[in-house]
């Protein structure tokens, strides 16, 4: 297995040295977790329809760019999770699921940032998660476990990417200050800041960037969906991608310099995923649409760039679908079919699934009166779902707590998710990740590479080619 590895690693840089004329300078990779191109079509019709706007993805990256689809198996499942996947197209290797560029063998290959950092370049880690989750860990540092968050953040402190955003300020600050949970009593954020960081924690302070090393931490863990968002509290996607590139772009007349990698990831796209929330998905593939045209627009004025779209696996196994509208016999009148109409529904909801199972928990834990968290129910939806009917097979799991199938754990999220299903024709079929194959769209110098189907791995291999390291 390790030899076939090799092999195609050897081969697929073979080709990669032949076709990859012009390395760029700059590399922006645009990471929308738990996406394929499902979620891209999705993202696409919703918002020519509701936004009457382009959906760049699709409409800019991969049709005027290249595309390809790429295997996500890890080297223990044929279902990855998000660290296996990372892992692979970072360092080129199949790993477990749960480990961070650590391989079964128990071995740390380079990940692609410090083979970055290395050839010279400036460094990025972005993400609406905690910075130091699966993605951006697997893309920089090295860890048995990605729950070690700990450990991965201490090597942040020794890999120093130069700009560091996102959530996730709990494991920077020890255990002795509110809100931090470090055990080996380390401030982080003061030994980067004595390192020359600017450290951020609040939107506007995007707007006042003085330094081209940037720390910005904008809650204790994940930063919320874009339906939930807060705009004084919360800065959207595509304002963080765009202060990132203004920093790491700072330098970029001086002599000498090497241009950057960033890596800017929405986790926010794989937890609507998980909850079966349409409505939550469609606001974050548009907020990281956003920030695709923002690399764009940069791409524009740096043509030396190259803008990367992709994800690490499709989660929720989403198929929007047709059907019948009910348990009636079939017929025109109990026809059901995704359009404007059902777009138009889920854009009028208001907040996540993943709001509504906090408020609905919080309530069920404070009443033992059924009636009283029925009607609290009820509130919930017309306040936040307006039009949404409940069946009432569907109430009486969400009042009892039950259980939806052996693959919901998301309650009750999934079960609303299925309601909305029901009436709207947004179906999932899980509520986690799937194996379908991953789309890698990239336009820009280098982006020839990125075609056919292959591996996850050979993502890593192509992304080393263009950093110039073999
Ligand atoms: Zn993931």
């Amino acid at each position: 297995m390790k030899k076939l590895i090799l092999f195609a690693m050897f081969f697929i840089s073979v080709i990669a040295s032949a076709i990859a004329d012009t390395n760029p300078k700059n590399i922006i990779i645009l990471f929308a977790d738990g996406t394929t191109i499902s979620q891209y079509e999705f993202g696409r019709y919703s918002s020519s329809l509701l936004r009457h706007q382009p959906f760049a993805i699709t409409d800019a990256v991969m049709a005027r760019g290249q595309y390809q689809q790429m295997k996500t198996e890890s080297a223990n499942y044929f279902v990855t999770d998000s660290a296996a996947a990372a892992s692979a197209m970072s360092t080129g290797y199949k790993v477990d699921n749960g480990a961070i560029s650590v391989t079964p063998e128990n071995q740390s290959p380079p990940t692609l940032m410090k083979l970055a950092k290395d050839s010279g370049k400036k460094i990025g880690l972005l993400s609406t998660a905690p910075i130091y989750d699966a993605s951006p860990a697997a893309f920089s540092v090295h860890a048995k476990s990605r729950q070690d968050s700990e450990v991965i953040v201490s090597q942040y402190l020794e890999l120093l990417p130069d700009v560091i955003m996102g959530g996730g300020s709990n494991y920077f600050l020890p255990n002795s200050i509110a809100g931090g949970k470090r055990q080996d009593g380390k401030n982080v954020i003061e030994a980067l800041q004595a390192k020359g960081y600017q450290y951020i924690n609040t939107p506007e302070q995007l707007q006042n960037i003085n330094s081209s090393k940037l720390l910005g931490l904008f809650a204790d863990e994940d930063l919320d969906y874009e339906i939930d968002r807060n705009q004084q509290e919360t800065p959207s996607f595509s304002l963080m991608v765009k202060t990132a590139l203004k920093a790491l772009n700072k330098d970029s007349q001086k002599n000498q310099n090497k241009g950057f990698v960033l890596f800017a990831e929405n986790e926010n796209t794989d937890s609507a995923g998980h909850n079966n929330d349409a409505a939550a998905l469609m606001r974050d593939l548009w907020a990281f649409d956003d920030a695709v045209k923002v690399a764009l627009e940069f791409q524009k004025q740096n043509p030396d760039t190259l803008v990367i779209v992709t994800g690490d696996h499709e989660t929720g196994g989403f198929s929007p679908t047709y059907g019948r509208k009910n348990l009636s016999p079939s017929g025109k009148a109990n026809y059901l079919n995704v359009g404007l109409e059902q777009l138009k529904q889920i854009e009028g909801y208001k907040i996540s699934l993943k709001e509504f199972s906090e408020k609905f928990r919080e309530k069920a834990r404070q009443t033992k009166s059924n009636a009283e968290l029925n009607a609290y129910l009820d509130t919930l939806l017309q306040d936040n779902f307006p039009g949404l009917v409940l069946d009432d097979d569907l109430r009486e799991k969400i009042l009892t707590q039950g259980q939806l199938g052996p693959n919901s754990n998301y309650l009750p999220a999934n079960i609303l998710g299925l309601a909305i299903a029901r009436q709207t024709g947004f179906y999932w079929a899980s509520s986690g990740h799937t194996p379908a194959p991953i789309t890698v769209a990239a336009i820009g110098p280098g982006s020839q590479l990125f075609k056919g189907f292959d591996e996850n791995t050979a993502f890593a291999v192509k992304l080393r080619q263009l950093i110039g390291q073999k």
